[in-house]
């Protein structure tokens, strides 16, 4: 097991987006509200880090049931084999996100750019997450999800041009791409964390069809095959 990696950051001429987000401090009501939704979130992803990699269930047969589950969830959502691609890596990457005091959380403006129609964004190659209006009087649950969905880009997954979401977290859909796009959208990553983190399926129709993650664009995939 290699150690945890922090990626390294490359600032690029971020595009409008950055511009326009307006960095604002968010409130202690806000950052409170942030710390239970990232709790929860950290809380989801590591245990589906440990069903991948077998860690962390007491017995060696729950570990391989959950593994299972978590191999076929995997195989659905992300295309992609948790024995065979970096589907460890970028979950502890995404914990490490989640866990760390040092990213930074911004509670944008409404009017700002990634606010139009996202409850959060990540500009790219910044650490930090942008919260909009939105994410506060989205539900608690909505809150968890979005964190996981922008962990995931803080963790380099990115699909150039127009993210796809799931509307429900069914357990049964692909929220878009296919084939290797399936990968970069982070909100495969983040119905892959609800469904294999043993969260309830939602009900078809049960959340009415607005995407909650973040916008972003334009970075290298993080698939890769295991070393
Ligand atoms: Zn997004």
């Amino acid at each position: 097991m290699s150690p945890i990696r922090v990626f390294a950051v490359t600032v690029f001429a971020a595009a409008s987006l950055a511009q326009s987000a307006s960095a604002q401090k968010c409130s202690a009501a806000q950052m409170n509200a942030v710390k239970q939704a990232k709790g929860a979130a950290a809380g989801r992803v590591q245990s589906v880090y440990f069903a991948v990699t077998g860690q962390g269930a007491s017995a060696p047969q729950a570990a391989a049931s959950r593994h299972k589950q978590a191999k076929e969830v995997a195989q659905l959502m992300l295309g992609a084999d948790i024995d065979k691609y970096n589907v460890d890596d970028v979950l502890r990457s995404m914990n490490a996100t989640l866990l760390s005091s040092g990213l930074t959380f911004n509670c944008a403006a409404r009017s700002a750019k990634g606010c139009k129609q996202w409850a959060g964004f990540v500009e790219q190659g910044k650490y930090a997450v942008s919260l909009c209006p939105r994410f506060f009087t989205d539900s608690a649950e909505q809150r968890v999800r979005t964190l996981v969905h922008e962990s995931a880009h803080v963790a380099k997954v990115y699909f150039v041009g127009e993210e796809a979401y799931c509307a429900v977290y069914d357990c049964q859909s692909v929220c878009g791409g296919a084939g290797d796009k399936q990968w970069n959208m982070a909100d495969n990553w983040g119905h892959f964390v609800h469904c294999a983190s043993g969260q309830k399926a939602d009900k078809p129709d049960s959340i009415s069809g607005k995407p909650s993650g973040g916008k972003s664009s334009g970075a290298k995939p993080a698939k890769g095959k295991k070393k």
